[in-house]
């Protein structure tokens, strides 16, 4: 059942997405070679504890930090750790969540460690574009594959591949509510669209296959064939007035 929010909820969830935001903020301006995934991890769970919230991700589903940092073909659920010391020349996904007052916010970035290659700066590029692709496709009225199909279409136009396997989501209370929001599909097909409904959007793109696997720890995915892949998420709301980026606090990151 898609549970659908009204103003003074979706209220509540923009104060869950400013805070979910700005602790990316403030990791997007750790990240340089030298520093571990764990300090990271950190500085993000105390920014979210001293903002009153609880970090989402921490526990869940027995998940042990409050963020998952993922580098290179690492696609998503990287566990930090004092042993990952970031690399010039690296791309590092941030992907965390906060609840406040009951209500969630999740946001991922994809972040360049010093000098980047150009592919990877074009990848980071696209998965941010095919995002706000799949934005301007969410309209009440249409359906979540106009959505999926428009941000696959960025992907595909660019000659890379979006990832299957793992789906943006419904958000609110919980982090994880229906429907499900693939980054794929047919024009037309799907949950039809209406204002009240809460999603996180969240593009996951490889340079190679869009195939991935699972590592023997049981959470972090990397590409099957060992190439970049690069991840860009916001918590959104559609309205009657349009779309709201719960998520977003700096324009252009
Ligand atoms: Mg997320
Ligand atoms: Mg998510």
């Amino acid at each position: 059942m898609i549970r659908l929010k009204n103003s003074v909820q979706i209220a509540a969830m923009k104060d869950a997405g400013r805070i979910t935001g700005e602790a990316l903020l403030l990791a997007r301006d750790m990240v340089r070679p030298g520093v571990s995934t764990y300090e990271i991890d950190q500085a993000i769970r105390r920014y979210i504890e001293k903002c009153g919230a609880t970090p989402t991700f921490l526990g869940y589903g027995g998940f042990p930090a409050s963020a998952c940092i993922s580098v290179n073909d690492e696609v998503i659920h990287g566990i930090p750790s004092k042993k990952r010391i970031l690399q010039e020349g690296d791309i590092v996904k941030i992907d965390t969540g906060a609840t406040y007052h009951g209500y969630v916010g999740d946001s991922a970035r994809t972040i360049p460690v010093g000098n980047v290659s150009e592919e990877a700066r074009r990848l980071i590029e696209v998965t941010r574009n095919s995002f706000w692709a799949g934005v301007e496709a969410l309209q009440a009225g249409n359906r979540m594959g106009d959505v999926g199909s428009a941000i696959d279409a960025v992907v595909r136009a660019n000659g890379f591949s979006t990832v299957r396997r793992y789906v943006g989501h419904g958000i609110g209370t919980d982090m994880h509510e229906s429907p499900d929001v693939p980054n794929f599909g047919t024009p037309g097909r799907g949950v039809r669209l209406c204002a009240g409904m809460t999603l996180a959007i969240e593009p996951m793109v490889n340079v190679g296959t869009f195939e991935v696997k699972e590592m023997p720890d049981g959470w972090t995915v990397k590409t099957l064939d060992g190439s970049l892949s690069a991840h860009y998420e916001n918590t959104v709301a559609l309205t009657s007035d349009g779309v709201l980026i719960l998520t977003e606090v700096e324009k252009g990151f």
